[in-house]
């Protein structure tokens, strides 16, 4: 196999893994799950987003939290931001993050029943939103959801996905990731996209997103990592889903890739028993199981 030495990894659990459980976590459960993740190696994590409370009720503490949260040199943190309003809030606590992730999808009928806006729209809004965030220093990561497919449009062309990501790079934007929001990818279409991007996409940091809504999402890592992507955004203990439609559950969990990458000798990093610790920290939080193989099976371990 052809492997790379190194990839990079995005913990973005305490935003779209508790965004999409039931639950409102306590305000202070959250910081100290977030300590937590800083103190496990993790170089990026996303912290929370900027949403309307009455929309996402699961995050409506997104300023006490990024307030609360200790800062940890070497680790990054980033706040999602759906609009300019999203972003004015974040900015009044512009010291405690680093990096604004905006997101979209790929699919008008996803992009209306997610956002209420057209692609175009969202294109437009988003393009002020990374121009302001651009003008306060802030790194601008895209994610364009249902990348792979949608659940009400079939599937994605990826010269579509193409075209919108290239608008986001134009807008400013120096990574972009491609969800498969609602596990709708196989390895087979994964490998092909991650093939054809970074000559669609030159200059900018690719990133993959998958959810294992079906069970493929360490599969569809495998085959983004050869197809040569080296940027990857997971949820430990699996935690999360998609809002719509129901049942979209589950990002792949950070300690599954984790653990399946140390073993093929791909280093991220990260201390998968601290990773791993974290997500049983989660699961006593939330009080009942989470998805996460290595969380309920342990690391691999060789010596024992
Ligand atoms: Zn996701």
């Amino acid at each position: 196999m052809n492997l790379p030495d190194h990839v990079q990894i995005r913990e973005v659990g305490p935003r779209d893994g508790l965004q999409n459980e039931p639950e409102v976590i306590a305000t202070a459960d959250k910081i100290a799950l977030i300590d937590c993740l800083s103190a496990s190696g993790l170089s990026r994590i996303e912290v929370t987003s900027f949403v309307r409370a009455d929309v996402i009720p699961q995050l409506a503490d997104a300023a006490e939290v990024l307030g609360g949260v200790t800062r940890r040199n070497g680790v990054d943190f980033g706040v999602l931001i759906p609009n300019r309003r999203g972003l004015e809030d974040a900015l009044r606590l512009r010291d405690r993050f680093d990096e604004v992730s905006v997101f979209l999808s790929a699919s008008q009928t996803h992009n209306q029943k997610n956002v209420n806006r057209t692609i175009e729209q969202s294109l437009d809004d988003l393009t002020d939103v990374v121009a302001d965030a651009g003008a306060e220093g802030l790194r601008c990561v895209a994610v364009i959801a249902t990348s792979f497919g949608c659940p009400y449009e079939g599937r994605v062309a990826p010269e579509a996905v193409f075209s919108v990501a290239e608008r986001l790079a134009q807008a400013g934007c120096v990574e972009i990731g491609f969800g498969d929001t609602t596990g709708m990818a196989n390895p087979a279409q994964v490998a092909e996209f991650f093939r054809a991007a970074p000559d669609r996409l030159p200059n900018v940091q690719l990133t993959a997103h998958f959810h294992n809504t079906r069970g493929q999402g360490p599969a569809n890592v495998l085959a983004a990592l050869q197809a040569g992507c080296r940027s990857f955004e997971s949820s430990f203990g699996e935690l999360g889903g998609c809002p719509v439609p129901p049942g979209s559950t589950g990002n792949v969990a950070t300690e599954d890739v984790v653990s399946m990458l140390h073993e093929m000798g791909v280093d991220t990093g990260i201390d998968l028993d601290a990773l791993v610790a974290c997500s049983r920290k989660a699961q006593e939080t939330l009080g009942r199981p989470l998805g996460s193989h290595v969380l309920r099976a342990g690391p691999v371990v060789w010596n024992g």
